[in-house]
Formats: structure tokens, C-alpha cells, sequence
């Protein structure tokens, strides 16, 4: 019996851990490393979109959220300076329109259902608290060089997949191994603001099973109820150019409650309840990059390959769609480099028109004067119809194969 291909995963986030089970389900042996521990609860609020809940139905990952994960009944669009109902777009039957739930969840419960999957997989060997540092990559394959503390540690492969996220050390490496520059950005056009609030500290009325979206010149508010309803997740999205600190830690940095509510302070004043309800601000300046896919027997994933403006709410989802053709891709095709040409040429054209969807969707959101009116307009006369312009996006169905 010949020994199964070897694949070693940089990241153990949605991406890499969605990947892992992707491929030990396509017959893959894989060695993930995670550079954090693996109990952090870090993060807050994620929309799991159907064309991401299929492929984690898939995998089995599904029934482990069902427990903390919410099917919201609806999308409430709201115009933000005054409450005014835009739209009520029902999601309830997502699972009869699109094929697979629409669920919220805490990115923390998602990344536990994702680990404890993994843990029933003995094709998969995760080595936490190790950070790839290093690696070489040839025609045979690749070694990667792994710091545990002080510890070095060398592994062999037969392909690298970087999962490691916005800030990709394996994306740095082989544009540095090609001659290229790395391409970190050091401004982001956005800002996100992020807090979770304790819901019996929420007005009644925006407590309900439904994702809240208010929209306002230069910036849109998104709230939805977490883990059984017990928190409210609250997102601001704010045209905000600023300086980008790499050396920091990305989901860590805190903002100043005064700042934010500042901002919004022309808004409904339910808002500004809900804004001043909220004790600890993150901040998370939005990172855009090119897009790029890895070269010869190293592939990018997620974040590392794409960072997606999550005005569509498809960061965790377009990495989960990676995962899935990555393995499918490998499974496909005996040699590795070929088949990781063929995964990048099947991703890149979906991946794009959701880069630049999101794109338009900011512009959309955040309009203001005569262009708002006339969105609101077209929000109020379209209503539930609108449910349409996403067929494309969650239906994996209709997505090419
Ligand atoms: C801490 C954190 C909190 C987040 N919170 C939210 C949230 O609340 N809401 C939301 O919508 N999105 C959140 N995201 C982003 C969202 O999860 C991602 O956009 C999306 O899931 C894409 O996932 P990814 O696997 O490509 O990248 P990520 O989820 O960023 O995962 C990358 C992983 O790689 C690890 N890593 C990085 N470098 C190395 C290395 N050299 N060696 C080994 N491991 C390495 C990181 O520790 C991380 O676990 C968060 C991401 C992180 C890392």
C-alpha cells in the first residue's frame, strides 16, 4: 500500500482547519501548525453564510454549532439616521432557497467545532503554539523550518498550504524567494469597530432573530444576537483612513468608546443606546491586498491569499470554499503543482467578483446626499426581492464546480 501524500498547513484558523478536514477526507496525511494556543477564544461575531454552512454540513462540523449558532429569520436594513424600516429580507428558509442554513455564530465556536472535528481525525497531527519561521520549497517537495518557544523543529512535505492569515508569513517568504517585495499595505481605507454587549443591556428591540443593518453616510452598523442571544454582536464599518501597525496585534487593538460615539452621534438615538452599551471597542483597520495563490508546491488560502472587505460577510466563507477545492483540486490531479495551478484558476474568478461586490457594496452602504436617497429609494420599491442579488453567491450550486 503506497503511503498517503503529506501536506503541512501554516494556520490553524477557519481556513487551515477547514482545509485539514478537507483533505484527510480526499485521503491526505496533515500536519497543521498554530502558532497560538488552541483554547483562545478570540474574536466575536462571524456570519456563516449557506455557500460556507454546506460545505461545513460536509464535513460534519455542522451539528457541533448547532448548540451556539443562530438561524436569524431575517436581514433588517435600516436607514440610520432615523430607524426607518428599508427592508425586511427573510432568510428563515435559506435552507429551501439556497441549500444549507445562514447562521451566526462567535468566530470562537466555530473555530471549537472546527478543532473538535479535527480531533476525531487521526490523519490529521495539529502542533499548536508552533509558528512556521521558515521554509524551502523544490521540485520533491518542502521542509519547513517550526519554532516551539525556543525549540527548532524541521518538517517534510510533500506540498505547504499558508493559512496563516491577513498578515501571511508564507506569502512574505516567496515573494522574497521570487525577488518580489512583500505587498503589506501600510493604510487601510476602513475601519471595523467591534463589540460584543451583554443583551439584557440592549433595547427590546433590537434583540431580535435578525441581522440589523443601519446605513449612514461614510459608515453602516451591524448588530445580531450570539450564543443563544445571551450577547449582541455589534460591527461599525466607518470610511476611516488609517495607518496600518503590523507589529500589533490585528484583533486586539482598542478603541476609545468616546470616538465612536462621536461618530454616530447624529444617528437614531437607538443606535447611540446601543453604541454607548458597549464597554470594550476593538478596533480592526480592513486589509486589502492583491490577490495571490502560491507557486509551485505552496498554496495560499483565506485571508493569506485573499483579504475580503467584509461588507458581504465572506472572509470565513471564502476560506471554507477554499479549502473544499484545494482538496478536491489534489484529489483530482495526481501531481501537486499542477493541481495547485488548477485550484487557483478554479478560485479566481468567484474569489474576484466577491472582492469587488464587497467593494460596491461599500459604496452602496455608505452613500450619502442624492445617491443615498435614491438607494433608499430603490431598497424601499425592491423590498424582499432583493433576497435575489445574492442567489449567485450563497447557492454553491449555482457556483462553478
Ligand atoms: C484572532 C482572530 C480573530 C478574528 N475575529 C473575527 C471576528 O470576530 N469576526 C470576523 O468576521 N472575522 C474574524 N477573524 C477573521 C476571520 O476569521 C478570517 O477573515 C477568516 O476566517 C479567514 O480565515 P483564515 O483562516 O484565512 O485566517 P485567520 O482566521 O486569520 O487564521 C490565520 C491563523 O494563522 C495563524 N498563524 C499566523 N501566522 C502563523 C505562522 N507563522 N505559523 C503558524 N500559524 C500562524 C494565526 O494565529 C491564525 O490562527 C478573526 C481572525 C483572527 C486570527
Amino acid at each position: 500500500m503506497s503511503t498517503p501524500p503529506h501536506a503541512l498547513i501554516a494556520g490553524g484558523g477557519i481556513g487551515g482547519l477547514a482545509a485539514s478536514l478537507c483533505l484527510a477526507r480526499a485521503g491526505w496525511r496533515v500536519t497543521l501548525l498554530e502558532r497560538r494556543r488552541l483554547t483562545e477564544d478570540i474574536g466575536a461575531g462571524l456570519q456563516i453564510s449557506p455557500n460556507a454552512s454546506a460545505i461545513l454540513r460536509e464535513l460534519g462540523v455542522l451539528p457541533r454549532l448547532s448548540a451556539s449558532a443562530l438561524a436569524p429569520k431575517a436581514i433588517h436594513v435600516r436607514r440610520g439616521r432615523d430607524g426607518v424600516t428599508l427592508a425586511q429580507l427573510p432568510i428563515e428558509h435559506a435552507e429551501r432557497r439556497w441549500g444549507a442554513p445562514y447562521l451566526l455564530a462567535h468566530r470562537g465556536d466555530l473555530h471549537r467545532a472546527l478543532i473538535e472535528a479535527v480531533a476525531g481525525e487521526p490523519a490529521i497531527k495539529i502542533h499548536a503554539e508552533c509558528a512556521l519561521v521558515g521554509f524551502t520549497a523544490d521540485d520533491n517537495g518542502v521542509t519547513a523550518a517550526v519554532a516551539h518557544g525556543a525549540e527548532r523543529v524541521s518538517y517534510g512535505a510533500d506540498c505547504l498550504i499558508g493559512a496563516d492569515g491577513v498578515r501571511s508569513f508564507v506569502r512574505e517568504r516567496l515573494a522574497e524567494m521570487q525577488g518580489r517585495a512583500a505587498d503589506l499595505p501600510d493604510r487601510a481605507r476602513h475601519v471595523a469597530w467591534r463589540a460584543l454587549v451583554k443583551s439584557n443591556k440592549v433595547a427590546l428591540e433590537l434583540r431580535q432573530p435578525e441581522s440589523t443593518i443601519w446605513l449612514g453616510p461614510g459608515a453602516h452598523l451591524v448588530h445580531y444576537p450570539l450564543r443563544g442571544g445571551r450577547l449582541t454582536n455589534v460591527v461599525a464599518l466607518i470610511d476611516d483612513p488609517v495607518r496600518i501597525d503590523w507589529t500589533a496585534d490585528i484583533w486586539a487593538q482598542s478603541g476609545d468608546p468616546h470616538a465612536i460615539a462621536a461618530r454616530f452621534a447624529g444617528w437614531d438615538q437607538r443606535i447611540r443606546g446601543l453604541i454607548g452599551a458597549a464597554e470594550d471597542w476593538r478596533l480592526w483597520p480592513l486589509v486589502e491586498r492583491d490577490v495571490a495563490w502560491g507557486s509551485g508546491r505552496v498554496a495560499l488560502i483565506g485571508d493569506a491569499a485573499h483579504p475580503i472587505l467584509p461588507f458581504l460577510g465572506q472572509g470565513a466563507a471564502q476560506a471554507i470554499e477554499d479549502a473544499a477545492m484545494l482538496a478536491k483540486e489534489l484529489k483530482a490531479c495526481a501531481e501537486i503543482a499542477p493541481a495547485l495551478v488548477s485550484f487557483a484558476a478554479a478560485r479566481a474568478p468567484r474569489v474576484a467578483r466577491v472582492q469587488r461586490e464587497s467593494q460596491e457594496q461599500a459604496r452602496i452602504y455608505h452613500a450619502s446626499g442624492a445617491f443615498a436617497a435614491l438607494r433608499d429609494l430603490a431598497i424601499l420599491t425592491l423590498g424582499r426581492r432583493i433576497i435575489a442579488r445574492y442567489d449567485w453567491l450563497y447557492d454553491l450550486s449555482a457556483a462553478p464546480a
